[in-house]
């Protein structure tokens, strides 16, 4: 007969993070920039009180446990306070992304039923421009104070601090079980309609245990956050749910993306740790050149939703002194995966090898699942060399879309398929070399683009580069590179070709260079290959 453990039931709810850091770590500061132009210093008891203001405002404006409230808001205090007040009150926080086209943003707030919406000031254009397409909103929030209202507009809108100003702050929590769903996130659906990704409470709060880990983003109490990666791009990373399990210190750069912000943001607040995306870096280390000026005290910065190149590991930690670490995921795996920190045995090698494990994307994170296989879904070998489709199961990985959109999406043992093409080497490192979508097919083999990109842009001279499949008559296809000079550089393709000489095995060589004033983004800072190969769509090779 089977038994159980004798352990209490104590479901993982996201509300009892902020609780804990509440009660354990009430005074440790929360920074934000705001919208309004001003530094906003409070702190996580202050935060947990505001977020159970914002749960009753809810319950009296009729939300129910289910229904989805959107944001469309930067990282801030307010837009922390809402997330926890939303999921605390029973309600999906769907973080919406302020940078997709209005078409998808009106797609994914009608697809969501969103029934309420809270927006940062930024966006009162945005919104009232959008009104007559949002179906389902019946309640406009605006994350500001009185002072800061717009004198007039085209909707009938909440003050948010008036909204939650007269509420009780003691308020309880709804009681739910760990499954129930707390936050929504839309991947941005590069072919097709963006498809949401609906995170369980059980989901949040393993992943912030997986987060914290010493190996992974070791997040602890005396820890000092700036997640430079926003809300609405796979939670922040997990980071306003690791900060509060901890009670790290957190800080926020609300509307701002610029280095210079970012640069004095760190130096003042003496952030630890931060996050974000690598064209966020690519300007960073221009801005430090440039300036002269340096990031101390901080320790580590990780990359992740795109590869970073080896030029930008080793600025960072050779110029610069900070521990660069590499992270993949995905919004489908709330996001985290794999982690690039160093093994007992890695941190023996020399450090050129440990930079070459550096430029991979890491090891998986207890809690993730991680197996290669072929297109006939053959498991490969972990021997670094093989490459083929990645596959990820675990507790905090997608089962399915939200509204089944997809349909199934797990093969019959459970996995997960990433769209993602990667090695594992013996050591369980892996490595992407592709989305699925973007390898170049070359008489039969397959060419990495990130590779090759990643090494062109450490060629003095090159600010951006993307590599891109071209049509070919004997080989199918071959790699074109699309190149942005630095400003002032005159680098010419053969002096690029050159520096790839030796770098690159043959027969990956670019068959041609072209120089571009600018290289098409996602909303989430990714290069957009669709559109570059539109772009050079007919491109014919010499
Ligand atoms: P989006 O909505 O922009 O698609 P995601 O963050 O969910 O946002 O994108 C996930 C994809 O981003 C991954 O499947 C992978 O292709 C890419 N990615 C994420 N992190 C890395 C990384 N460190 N190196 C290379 N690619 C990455």
């Amino acid at each position: 007969m089977m038994t159980s453990g004798t352990m209490q039931e104590w479901p993982l709810n996201v509300w009892r993070l902020i609780d804990h850091a509440a009660q354990n770590h009430g005074e440790r500061e929360i920074v934000s920039l705001t919208c309004e132009g001003h530094e906003v210093r409070t702190d996580w008891r202050q935060v947990q009180g505001r977020a159970k203001q914002v749960a009753e405002a809810l319950r009296k404006l009729g939300v129910k446990a289910g229904d989805r409230v959107g944001t469309l808001a930067w990282n801030t205090h307010r837009h922390i306070e809402s997330w926890y007040g939303i999921s605390g009150m029973g309600a999906v926080a769907h973080t919406i992304n302020p940078r997709l086209f209005e078409e998808q943003i009106a797609y994914i707030a009608n697809h969501a039923e969103d029934r309420v919406l809270f927006f940062d000031l930024t966006f009162v254009k945005l919104v009232e421009a959008l009104a007559p397409k949002l179906k389902t909103i019946e309640h406009y929030v605006l994350l500001t104070d009185r002072a800061h209202m717009p004198a007039d507009s085209s909707l009938k809108l909440i003050c948010y601090e008036e909204m939650i100003g007269g509420e009780d702050a003691d308020a309880a929590w709804t009681a739910m079980p760990e499954t129930a769903p707390s936050g929504l996130c839309y991947t941005s659906g590069t072919t097709g309609n963006p498809k949401g990704v609906q995170y369980s409470h059980r989901a949040n709060v393993l992943h912030s245990y997986g987060a914290c880990m010493g190996d992974v983003l070791d997040i602890r109490s005396r820890a000092v956050v700036l997640p430079v990666v926003p809300m609405y791009h796979a939670n922040a990373w997990g980071v306003p749910y690791a900060a509060a399990a901890t009670g790290a210190k957190l800080v926020m750069c609300g509307p701002h993306f610029d280095a210079p912000t970012i640069a004095s943001v760190i130096r003042k607040e003496e952030v630890t740790l931060t996050l974000a995306v690598p064209t966020i870096w690519l300007g960073m280390l221009q801005h430090l050149e440039a300036t002269g000026a340096d990031l101390k005290p901080l320790e580590r910065v990780v990359i992740g939703g795109s590869a970073a190149p080896r030029s930008m590991i080793e600025a960072f930690e050779e110029k610069y002194g900070v521990d660069v670490c590499h992270a993949w995921g995905m919004t489908e795996m709330t996001p985290l995966g794999t982690i690039g920190s160093l093994s007992a045995d890695a941190l023996k090698l020399p450090r050129e090898k440990q930079i070459d494990l550096k430029c991979k994307q890491g090891r998986g994170i207890f809690g993730v699942e991680l197996k290669l296989v072929d297109d006939e879904g053959r498991e490969l070998p972990r021997d670094g060399v093989a490459f083929g489709r990645l596959l990820v199961r675990g507790p905090w990985i997608v089962a399915s879309y939200f509204k089944g959109d997809g349909g199934e999406i797990l093969d019959k043992d459970g996995w997960f398929d990433t769209g993602d093409v990667a090695t594992i080497d013996p050591g369980g490192y892996m490595q992407i070399t592709d989305r699925s979508k973007d390898v170049i097919k070359s008489g039969g083999e397959w060419i990495s683009s990130i590779e090759i990109e990643n090494i062109a842009i450490g060629c003095p001279g090159v600010a951006e580069a993307a590599v891109i499949g071209v049509r070919h008559p004997k080989w199918d296809e071959r790699p074109l590179l699309v190149v942005i000079r630095k400003e002032g550089s005159v680098v010419t393709a053969a002096e690029i070709l050159e520096y790839l000489q030796g770098r690159i095995a043959k027969w990956w060589m670019p068959d041609a260079v072209e120089f571009v004033d600018s290289i098409p983004h996602t909303a989430t800072g990714k290069i957009q290959k669709v559109a570059l190969r539109e772009q050079f769509a007919g491109y014919q090779l010499a």
